[in-house]
């Protein structure tokens, strides 16, 4: 029945924040928990990235006359901690999660091992995966594009706030358009931003389809995983 049987869903910290200013919103964690329920219902295995942005950014490092580097750990180490509120939010309403962690802290999170995760996921828990790839310079788009070639998920969900790639950004340019589908090569070719070029080059290289979505809409997770037409697909 479900088009997809396993999914790597990548959501941004910033999301995390709904209409507050900074940290993190109660209403959505129960917004994405909920969502997340829904598809694990159907029986769809769910691997989830989720980012710092809300917390900390290695960008923000220099500006505070903090090493870069450290910076990039800090930003990792605030991925943890939304992993961890999100763990909660799942397992209150009857998920089983486990967080799995690039960065070794045992007393909160299992360390990465591919094998384990698979595993989980067969099982039908949900992995959350926490502190990135575990390495600075990169991103939690990487480490979502990476992981998801890793567990072999058969698409890699990327949840924005607009409902897909636009010719131009359309909260700005009120005349762009959506496209249904794009390539790969177009999305290089035309400039679009979708995700940092060390994501988008390992999702192209492996094949691995992408779909930009609206993940504030609480439809659309479910309606993608039954195979509607939602967002937009890179292919
Ligand atoms: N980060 C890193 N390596 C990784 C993943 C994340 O160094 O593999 C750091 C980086 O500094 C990044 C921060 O963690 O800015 C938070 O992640 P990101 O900016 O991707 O979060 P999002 O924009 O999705 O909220």
């Amino acid at each position: 029945m479900v088009k997809y049987k396993r999914i790597l869903l990548k959501l941004s910290g910033e999301s995390l924040m709904g209409d507050q200013e900074s940290g993190i919103s109660v209403d959505m964690l129960r917004h994405y928990s909920e969502q997340v329920k829904e598809i694990v219902d159907l029986g769809v295995e769910v691997a989830i990235v989720i980012g710092g942005g809300n917390i900390f950014r290695g960008l923000e490092s220099a500006a505070m006359e903090i090493d870069r580097v450290q910076g990039d750990y800090m930003g990792m180490i605030a991925t943890v901690i939304n992993a961890m509120a999100l763990q909660s939010a799942l397992e209150k309403i009857g998920v089983f999660t486990r967080l799995s962690s690039a960065i070794e802290m045992r007393q909160i999170a299992e360390p990465y091992i591919r094998r384990r995760v698979i595993r989980h996921l067969e099982k039908g828990r949900v992995v959350i995966f926490g502190a990135g790839i575990g390495s600075p310079y990169f991103t939690t788009d990487s480490a979502a594009a990476l992981r998801a070639n890793e567990i072999g998920a058969n698409l890699l969900l990327k949840g924005t706030r607009v409902d897909g790639i636009y010719t131009a950004d359309p909260e700005k340019d009120p005349k762009a358009t959506k496209y249904e589908t794009i390539s790969f090569t177009d999305v290089i070719q035309k400039g679009l931003k979708v995700m940092d070029m060390t994501a988008f080059t390992l999702c192209q290289e492996n094949n691995l389809p992408i779909i930009v979505f609206d993940v504030n809409n609480k439809e659309n997770l479910k309606r993608i995983v039954l195979g509607e037409k939602v967002g937009t697909l890179v292919h």
